[in-house]
């Protein structure tokens, strides 16, 4: 049967992705070698390094202001990496505490310089994206999470501000064009929408480095991996491959700007079928404030979410059951997965409203 993705993530990938993956595997570019036993200085994985390298600069439209680094760690790691190499001990960076990752990333800072929270919804459940702040001059960055993962909010518009904002885009990373030039710097987990877990994506502007007075251990010095191309160590070579073909898969369905339109169609299809049925509920309460990656909703009674859960799995949705800290469902949305997909799901939710509404 079948399987619709809607799992948050480790997430859905292209399926010909998955089959030139497994390709791969077995005989890498015809070497009679499988890419998991090549060196990662071997032609062959230089020459896949080079390409996502290239892939990334090509879909945001980078500029060499920018340096691009495939690191390990995960994102969280990025959450004490990117102060630790770009705040002092007497210097303020600004967070905005959308949700339970943001939160952490201002906990990890905090280590590093000085931190205000200029606005949060966490007591109200990180049902919305504040609005209504500044960030103010003396700040060294602003740091946002454009995508709340878990709570299914997400940034629609971004702050007019000269700081460098420091962005956590792990989950809505290449899902849409963004203005490249107010970022001083991305990090993204890949596992949700641009590959396999195990590496993290890293975008930095140049001129922003070099400039704490800390000492910083060499493996988590973003120079020393910008200076040996993201190879001081052996990198995480099969997550960079299947990334690298993923940002492929992304060029040729038209880029970003096709990406965003396929993104905005499955949203409208979702959210559309959310409003108009009665027996469930979106978590989010500003309706611009949703969520085109992980929509989240409730089903209104006990009866029905268990309706709607044994459903779901007979028509081969997997996935969709909330984050474990907030229960309820949610039905991520990631590039990979095609408006037929949504379309079972929203079929699933019609049905159950027609036999229980
Ligand atoms: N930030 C966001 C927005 C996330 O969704 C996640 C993972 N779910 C993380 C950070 C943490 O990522 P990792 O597991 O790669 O450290």
């Amino acid at each position: 049967m079948k399987k619709h993705n809607f799992s948050a993530g480790p997430a859905i990938l292209p399926a010909s992705v998955l089959e030139e993956a497994a390709r791969g595997v077995l005989n890498i570019n015809d070497s009679g070698l499988s890419i998991l036993e090549i060196s990662h200085r071997s032609k062959d994985f230089i020459a896949i390094a080079a390409q996502a390298e290239q892939l990334v600069r090509e879909l945001l439209n980078l500029s060499d202001d920018y340096a691009v680094m495939f690191l390990s760690g995960g994102a969280s790691t990025q959450f004490f990496m990117a102060p630790m190499n770009l705040l002092n001990e007497d210097e303020t960076a600004c967070y905005v505490n959308t949700g339970s990752w943001a939160d952490k990333a201002a906990k990890e800072a905090k280590n590093f310089g000085k931190i205000e929270t200029l606005a949060s919804s966490k007591e109200q459940n990180y049902t919305f994206i504040p609005r209504g702040w500044e960030v103010p001059a003396y700040a060294k960055y602003l740091h946002l999470t454009s995508n709340n993962t878990i709570y299914g909010t997400q940034f629609h518009w971004w702050p007019d501000t000269e700081v460098p904002i420091v962005c956590d885009m792990s989950s809505d990373m290449f899902s849409r064009t963004i203005p490249v030039e107010k970022f001083g710097l991305i990090y993204a987990g890949a596992q949700k929408n641009m590959g396999p877990a195990g590496t993290t994506l890293v975008i930095v502007r140049k001129d922003l480095l070099g400039k704490v007075k800390r000492t910083l251990p060499s493996m988590l010095n973003y120079t020393t991996h910008i200076d040996n191309d993201s190879m001081y160590n052996t990198p995480p070579v099969y997550a960079i491959y299947v990334s690298m073909l993923t940002m492929k898969w992304i060029k040729e369905q038209g880029g970003l700007t096709a990406i965003e339109a396929h993104n905005q169609a499955k949203g409208d299809l979702f959210y559309h079928e959310l409003d108009a049925n009665p027996l469930f509920h979106g978590t989010v309460t500003v309706k611009e404030d949703r969520s085109l990656m992980n929509p989240t909703f409730l089903a209104i009674n006990e009866e029905v979410d268990k309706a709607f859960d044994a459903a779901a799995k007979a028509a081969g949705i997997d996935g969709i059951r909330g984050h474990r800290s907030v229960g309820g469902f949610r039905a991520s949305m990631y590039n990979a997965m095609p408006l037929e997909g949504v379309q079972v799901l929203v079929d699933v939710m019609k049905d159950i409203a027609q036999k229980m509404g």
